[in-house]
């Protein structure tokens, strides 16, 4: 059935980060004394991190008409005064006061019942959740814990969504496709993503990646879903498997990835509904191709000498195509997976040329200046507004269209 027009969905919540969060920090009226925090290390910088990831809950369509997006501002001035009355509370490297997001009790949930028979410890291990941006998650073993970024789910989503944005663009609207300027924006998506884990700018700048359409949006939190299960299973598995030795060989990467893979083709992640073997290959295959050029541009970045290879990477992402191409990948799977692979090795020359010619460390420059470091935020002035308008002017090719 064609639905009407004005029916149609114009934004799209997600439930997996922060939502619950956010519903009770708007219910819960109670006066809250943060003033003791405001000593603390880049609080601001906190405000920044909680601001981005309240407002990631809900996503617009690409067709948003004005007043949805003025809504969508509204929401997100209001998610802006939650991050204020609680951001500063973070400031403790731990994150103390942030929850686990939901993702993250969902996938313990799966893991520990799938791995509860053979290891009867295994809910003895903790998660914690830590405002650090620059890890996706990390074990000690020591103290039984596991540290999962609050950032890395959103910071996954919004690549995913570049891509199966261009991936539907591409089969159902080529004609209408810029590739060049959708690799542009994703490289620049990048760039940003970079700067906010190493110049301590608040990620509450980056850009909001809008959705191509209802389907991209749902692809997109399942490709994310499957990426953070297997990064929260490859943790499990370096605790179970690894001990208490410390630091990490390749050969245990290789056996935390293969433990971790083989969890998620297994019950309780698949069944009737659950992703296919090509589902789990396309996300992992997207999931390393993320983790390359993540290294890249922060080589770039930081000015150090860039591995454009970075084949320790390439040797864990081909054990794993081998391990679940044994599992049956139908030929649409293959073709998918096969799209957003080629997109991402695009992404990595599109990287290595704007390095090359210098609009990469432009881009950094113009960015900085306009959204600058992890400060207290101001409101904005004529001067700052301008600043901005000529940043989209030079950079947004949608709006000069
Ligand atoms: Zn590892």
């Amino acid at each position: 059935m064609k639905r009407r027009k004005d029916q149609q969905q114009w934004a799209f919540g997600d439930g997996e980060g922060y939502a619950d969060f956010l519903q009770k920090a708007l219910t819960d009226t109670a006066d809250r004394d943060v003033s003791a925090y405001f000593d603390a290390e880049s609080p601001w910088y906190h405000v920044g991190v909680v601001h981005y990831l309240l407002r990631a809950t809900i996503v617009l369509h690409r067709h948003a008409k004005t007043k949805h997006v003025k809504e969508w501002l509204v929401f997100s001035q209001q998610c802006l005064d939650v991050a204020c009355a609680t951001g500063p509370t973070l400031a403790d490297s731990q994150g103390a006061g942030l929850p686990l997001p939901k993702w993250a009790e969902i996938s313990r949930t799966s893991i520990t019942s799938a791995l509860r028979n053979n290891h009867p410890s295994i809910d003895d291990v903790r998660l914690v959740t830590t405002t650090e941006a620059r890890l996706h998650a990390r074990s000690f073993h020591s103290r039984n814990t596991i540290q999962v970024s609050a950032l890395m789910r959103e910071y996954l989503r919004t690549f995913n969504l570049c891509i199966w944005n261009t991936q539907f663009g591409i089969t159902e609207n080529l004609r209408k496709l810029n590739i060049d300027i959708e690799l542009t924006r994703f490289v620049r998506v990048f760039i940003e993503h970079v700067i906010t884990l190493y110049r301590n700018a608040s990620p509450s700048s980056m850009a909001v990646i809008r959705a191509y359409s209802p389907e991209a949006f749902h692809w997109t939190q399942i490709t994310t879903g499957i990426q953070l299960n297997f990064i929260l299973a490859h943790e499990y598995a370096h605790i179970v498997l690894h001990g208490n030795t410390v630091g990490r060989d390749p050969q245990q990467e290789a056996d935390a990835d293969a433990f971790a893979a083989t969890l998620l083709l297994g019950e309780p992640f698949r069944g009737a509904f659950g992703p296919t073997a090509g589902d789990i290959w396309m996300a992992l295959d997207w999931l390393f191709g993320f983790i390359e050029l993540e290294r890249i541009a922060g080589a770039a970045l930081n000015d150090y000498p860039i591995d454009w290879e970075q084949l320790s990477l390439e040797h864990r992402r081909n054990a794993l195509r081998a391990l679940i191409a044994q599992a049956g990948i139908t030929g649409h799977d293959g073709n998918l997976a096969v799209i957003g692979s080629a997109l991402l090795r695009d992404l990595k020359a599109e990287l290595r040329t704007s390095h090359e010619q210098g609009s990469f460390h432009e881009y950094v420059t113009d960015w900085l200046d306009v959204f600058g470091l992890a400060s207290r935020p101001h409101l904005p002035t004529a001067e700052s507004l301008n600043k901005r308008r000529k940043f989209h002017d030079k950079y947004d090719y949608a709006r000069r269209r």
